[in-house]
């Protein structure tokens, strides 16, 4: 299999698009076609010339709501795609989810299901299709972006070739990108908005033996992290969906944490606009219509992938795990990806959240297209063999290194 369409036309549709082009060229035919589908064609359009102009590779466009399922199940029907990567939102897995089981086409994501009205993103809407993929013969890969995605098989490639156990894990995100909006946020900004203002859980194994969710209010817990080629930054626990997959699929882990980075002046902003309620995802009478807050928001906010030219800097993300390394002693690694603003731009035209979100998409979308990661289900990232996940990183424009700490982090 090898022909693919991508729902979505945002930064991240955009970077997966030019990197499936890539291997188009270079591993003859890995993608042998490539569709795009979005709700705006123009966004479409756009993606598809500069794919052209940058690799002479066709890549076709059509306009879908992607919350109408017959019309997407029409669609995959005359396409016939074998995979359909969802980098849209993910208020429509669910529709494509059934798209795909209606059309017979295998899926995939980068972000897990949230409900419009519920800031909440968890798992077990997914999860319960996986009786559905399996009796279908589909597979359905979860998550497959940085965080999630990278970051657990991050994870797992420790616990493969480094640790006999993980016995606390640190997710570290930082974003040490500078632009000239006063308030940008660098993913689509409903989404980041409603992740970063929703309570900070993370997971706790208290009595050692059974683990739980541990609550603190959004942005409460605040410590500084020097990272390596962004310099010291502060960075806030907050929940995050790979949490989830991997306190599941991995539950030796005895503790397990989500940090993320923002400058002082994103949180000065967010703050205001949540103290008036501009944050608000209940709808509001204006005018003698109805308006969600966060949605007017969003459209009056600079859109991800229109940063990509004034982006300059660097990511930082990766995991720190403790634990008992292979040779029985306790250790400390940490593995992380350091990816420039300015690369990824002159590389695809997109910031570098925006890249590393899209280079993984296209690496899912590579694992399970060549066959070397299979199954009839629905699956995390975790649940398949890291190793030539992480060879594909380091050929791919997102290398890797791991390094021995002295110790856990000490808060
Ligand atoms: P953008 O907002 O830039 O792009 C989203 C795209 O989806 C837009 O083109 C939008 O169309 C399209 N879309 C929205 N609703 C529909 C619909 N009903 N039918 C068809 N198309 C639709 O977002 P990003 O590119 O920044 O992010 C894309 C996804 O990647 C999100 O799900 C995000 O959560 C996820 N992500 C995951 C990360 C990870 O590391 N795992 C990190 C960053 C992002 P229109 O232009 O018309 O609005």
């Amino acid at each position: 299999m090898g022909k693919i369409i991508i729902i979505g036309a945002g930064g991240v549709a955009s970077v997966a698009a030019h990197k499936m082009a890539q291997l188009q060229i270079t591993e003859d035919g890995l993608f042998d076609k490539i569709s795009i589908a979005s709700r705006t064609i123009s966004k479409c359009h756009a993606i598809a010339e500069s794919v052209l102009e940058r690799h002479d590779v066709i890549i076709n466009c059509y306009q879908i709501d992607a919350d109408d399922v017959a019309a997407t199940t029409k669609l995959l029907n005359e396409i016939k795609p074998d995979l359909l990567v969802n980098l849209a939102l993910p208020y429509q897995d669910l529709h494509l989810m059934e798209a795909c089981l209606a059309a017979g086409v295998h899926y995939m994501d980068t972000a897990n299901y949230e409900p419009l009205d519920v800031a909440k993103f968890e798992y077990h809407w997914q999860w319960d299709y996986h009786d559905r993929f399996k009796d279908a013969g589909l597979t359905a890969l979860l998550g497959s972006g940085f965080d999630p995605g990278v970051t657990s098989i991050f994870t797992t490639y420790l616990r493969k070739h480094h640790f006999d156990r993980i016995d606390t894990l640190d997710i570290l995100d930082c974003n040490g990108g500078e632009n000239d909006e006063a308030f940008a946020t660098n993913f689509n900004p409903e989404i980041n908005i409603r992740e970063v203002t929703a309570v900070a859980r993370h997971w706790e194994k208290k009595d050692g033996e059974n683990g739980d969710w541990v609550e603190t209010p959004p942005m409460s817990v605040k410590k500084e992290f020097d990272f390596e080629g962004v310099g010291p930054k502060n960075m806030y626990l907050m929940y995050h969906e790979e949490i989830e997959s991997l306190k599941t699929h991995l539950p030796e882990i005895g503790r397990i944490r989500f940090w993320m980075t923002f400058g002082d002046e994103y949180i000065k902003h967010l703050t205001v606009l949540q103290n008036v309620g501009m944050t608000r995802i209940d709808p509001v009478i204006y005018e003698g219509k109805e308006i969600i807050p966060l949605q007017f928001l969003k459209s009056v906010l600079p859109e991800p992938a229109s940063l990509g030219n004034s982006t300059k800097g660097k990511t930082n993300i990766g995991c720190i795990a403790t634990g008992i390394g292979k040779d029985g002693k306790e250790k400390t690694l940490y593995i992380n990806n350091i990816c420039d603003h300015e690369e990824a731009y002159r590389e695809t035209g997109n910031q570098a959240v925006s890249y590393t979100t899209g280079v993984p998409a296209m690496i899912g979308a590579a694992m399970l297209v060549s066959g070397r990661w299979s199954g009839n289900g629905v699956f995390n990232m975790e649940q398949f063999d890291p190793d030539p996940f992480m060879d594909m990183l380091n050929r791919h424009g997102l290398p890797w290194q791991i390094k021995e700490l002295d110790g856990p982090l000490d808060f």
